[in-house]
């Protein structure tokens, strides 16, 4: 009997971090059937030579909530080899959907601060859980593993009081009551935004809730072996915000959104590592999701961030002959001294080089050759001082053009290094949401090709763990591992080729095509047993799964 695919000629790197071997793998309805040699013929055959064949990625942050229904085929992340995606991040989510007007008012527009302006409750056909779920089940291509949303529970819960207090008893109850429905019904977890969290998320239901609710809602889903997700992870690190202490009453598994090395907070990296691996020796699973970029900032003239609060460019930024002053050499000199003294102080707390200054966009088309080039590869070429290539080409450019800076966050290597490597590290994309300023849908390639291959972080077997077993391991899900009886999640790479490509020139948007790019050394994907991507192609298949019951142990 043939069996439905067999993977030929391929390296089995099998996601437990063990060296590679030789072996095809055979695939029969949703499962492996068997991993070895001579597993004779299939009715499907995929040629992996040269190929190395992995479990599928599993993405432990995004926020592709209304990107499921969207993109059904898993873009972007499907393309990067990514199988299984935790939803329903940072106690943000489309579902549950309150009845009233105005509570559902506020959901929308908290989705669209903190995901992106293309959030449309228009294209809501559920209003529960019960009913969100369903409609994306049989009907998204990877799989998802969903946490219920404090926000949107919250709102379905107190109305109009969600945004204005703390939860009277009667009204907690209801809110454990959902959360229990949902775990019911299959979400790995419950997530939220405490108050004191990242800026984007203030102001939002979640925010006015105090740490035992949190708590009983969190310790809720633990009943069901249901994880804690929060965002505002460096308050893990400041006792005074109670999170160290909330953290602590809270059983299972407990992820924090985002580890990131912040501008002027070097100590950061090494001292979460250190906090999360005490708190795992004291038995608290605690681990921070790291997403394996330098963050960008883009910014234009209107918008010159680290010249903020800088007293000569306070005192003109606002001018009406900006350009003249720009042109003035004294001021040019002043601006830099003022920086180089203050370190971009106050605002802007950490100056790198110039060099991490691009000139993305430039309109003029006799100065487009200087578009992608950093300012100090322009003083370079026109050979100026940096400061004065700087300007020159802002003047030259009309004011019009656009720049990037890259180092907003992670901007130190070594650190970014580290904690990635570290076992309190998950890796996440964070798809779906700040689409003007993330483009880190390829992180597990960017683990792979960047990380692995080029700065030789880790090895080939330990590069995949991370991505596969480890991850799947720590959210108890029964995949991650090529395994005879394991699900078929299977993504099969050129480990020489595979590539993100972002880096090289970042994209001025995520518009349809871009979601849809696919990378070079990418060669197929399978979810449970159907081939979602080959050879730079996507089928119309829609094999994911969305409950806990079918995808954690
Ligand atoms: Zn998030």
């Amino acid at each position: 009997m043939a069996h439905d695919l067999v993977i030929k000629n391929g390296t089995v790197i099998d996601g437990s971090g063990s060296p590679g071997f030789e072996a095809e793998v055979a695939i029969d309805d949703e499962k492996i059937t068997a991993i070895g040699k001579n597993l004779g013929s299939g009715k499907k055959e995929i040629d992996a030579k040269g190929h190395v064949v992995a479990p599928g990625f599993i993405d432990s942050h995004t926020h592709m909530d209304a990107f499921v229904v969207q993109y059904p085929n898993g873009n972007p992340v499907v393309n990067y080899g990514v199988t299984s995606i935790v939803i329903g991040d940072c106690g943000a989510s489309c579902a549950p959907v309150p009845s009233k007007p105005e509570p559902r008012k506020v959901l929308v527009e908290y989705l669209r601060r903190v995901l992106d302006k293309y959030v449309d409750d228009k294209d809501w056909k559920w209003n529960t859980y019960a009913e969100y779920l369903n409609y994306i089940e049989g009907h998204i291509a990877v799989n998802c593993l969903p946490l219920m949303p404090h926000s949107p529970v919250r709102l379905t819960v107190m109305g109009e009081a969600a945004y204005e207090r703390e939860a009277k008893p009667e009204e907690l109850d209801a809110m454990k009551k959902m959360v229990r429905e949902g775990m019911e019904l299959g979400a790995i977890g419950f997530s939220t935004s405490p108050r004191g969290g990242p800026a984007i998320h203030a102001g939002t239901p979640s925010t006015f809730a105090n740490h035992d609710e949190i708590v009983e809602l969190a310790n809720v889903a633990a009943e069901y072996n249901g994880c804690f997700q929060f965002n505002g992870f460096q308050m893990m690190l400041q006792p005074e915000s109670g999170v160290p202490e909330m953290l602590k009453r809270i059983r299972g598994l407990q992820i924090g959104n985002e580890f990131r090395q912040r501008p002027g907070q070097k100590a950061d990296a090494p001292r979460a590592i250190a906090y999360m691996e005490e708190a795992q020796k004291r038995g608290q699973q605690l681990f921070g999701v790291v997403i394996p970029y330098t963050h960008i900032r883009r910014f234009t003239i209107n918008d010159c961030f680290f010249l903020n609060g800088l007293p000569t460019w306070e005192s003109i930024k606002n001018s009406s002959d900006l350009k003249s002053k720009l042109g003035d050499k004294e001021i040019r000199r002043k601006l830099e001294q003022e920086r180089i003294a203050g370190s971009g102080k106050p605002e802007f707390p950490e100056w790198h080089a110039w060099d991490r200054m691009v000139f993305e966009q430039i309109e003029k088309p006799e100065l487009k050759k200087l578009e992608g080039k950093n300012v100090a590869e322009i003083a370079r070429l026109t050979e100026k001082a940096e400061v004065d290539a700087f300007f020159d080409t802002w003047l030259e450019d009309n004011l019009k053009s656009q720049c990037v800076y890259h180092g907003l966050a992670n901007a130190h290597q070594d650190l970014l290094a580290q904690m990635i490597q570290s076992d309190t590290s998950l890796i996440g994309t964070d798809v779906g949401a700040h689409l003007d300023r993330f483009f880190w849908h390829g992180a597990p390639v960017k683990v792979l090709g960047y990380w692995r291959r080029e700065k030789h972080l880790m090895s080939l077997e330990q590069a995949v763990h991370k991505l596969t077993g480890f991850p799947a391991e720590k959210l108890r899900l029964n995949r991650g591992l090529l395994r005879e009886g394991m699900p078929a999640d299977v993504t099969i790479f050129d480990a020489d080729k595979i590539d993100d490509l972002v880096s090289e020139k970042l994209p001025a948007i995520i518009d349809a095509q871009e979601v849809k790019r696919h990378p070079p050394g990418m060669k197929a994907v399978i979810v449970n047993g159907q081939t979602v991507v080959e050879d730079r192609g996507i089928n119309e298949v829609f094999p994911g799964k969305v409950r806990r019951q079918q995808l954690c142990v």
